[in-house]
């Protein structure tokens, strides 16, 4: 069983999310208190994937709304990209979480909760059709890339995916050496490299 029996036959980013609300596809979405799709820009060029909500976002039912996405919203300020011209969104879209007293731990999914889920996120993926994709974990790594993917070996490297058609080819990795460029001219790099998956804004 997965989410694909709760597909809607129109494929919007609207009917997505309202189909989602009501996913039985697997077990995750009983203790947990809603479903939390992805938000943002419709034809957004930068699609973000990570995980899971957390806590915080299963109570908001709104994506990166805690800690981590306080991280997020200080990195994308660093590059220059406003977060309301991204579509940011998790491989899994309900909570897994352990009681421990008062507080809800957060629990990795299992490869068949993610693979059950994947069905949202190939649609999101068929209706945004972004130009590039940050994974944002293994767990995001892996469900797109493959169970081979090894974050420790590719940790920010650009990857070639047919998933976007950005080419990595004009884009290079942080250097390791001491060769490495001054951080205000890495910065300016990573801004420029922004400004190539910038998105468009609806007119
Ligand atoms: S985690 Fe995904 S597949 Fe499982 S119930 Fe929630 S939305 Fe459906």
């Amino acid at each position: 069983m997965d989410a694909t029996e709760f597909m809607p036959a129109r494929k919007s980013l609207k009917t997505l999310r309202e189909a989602a609300a009501g996913c039985r596809g697997c077990h995750l979405y009983a203790p947990a208190t809603q479903t939390v799709f992805g938000e943002g820009l419709k034809r957004a060029r930068l699609m973000m994937v990570g995980e899971m909500p957390g806590d915080r976002e299963d109570r908001a039912g709104k994506v990166f709304v805690g800690p981590a996405g306080r991280e997020l919203d200080k990195a994308l300020e660093r590059v220059g990209i406003a977060r309301a011209d991204v579509y940011i969104t998790n491989v899994v879209k309900h909570f897994k979480f352990e009681e421990r007293g008062k507080r809800r731990i957060h629990q990795k999914p299992k490869k068949g909760e993610v693979d059950a889920c994947m069905p949202w996120l190939r649609a999101e993926l068929d209706v945004v059709r972004p130009r590039a994709l940050v994974l944002l974990g293994a767990t995001a790594a892996q469900a797109l890339l493959g169970p081979g993917f090894r974050l420790t070996a590719s940790r920010g490297r650009p990857i070639e995916s047919e998933l976007a058609s950005f080419s990595p080819r004009t884009c290079e990795s942080r250097p390791s050496t001491s060769r490495a460029p001054r951080p205000s001219r890495w910065r300016a790099r990573c801004r420029r490299r922004a400004a190539a998956c910038a998105p468009r804004r609806a007119r």
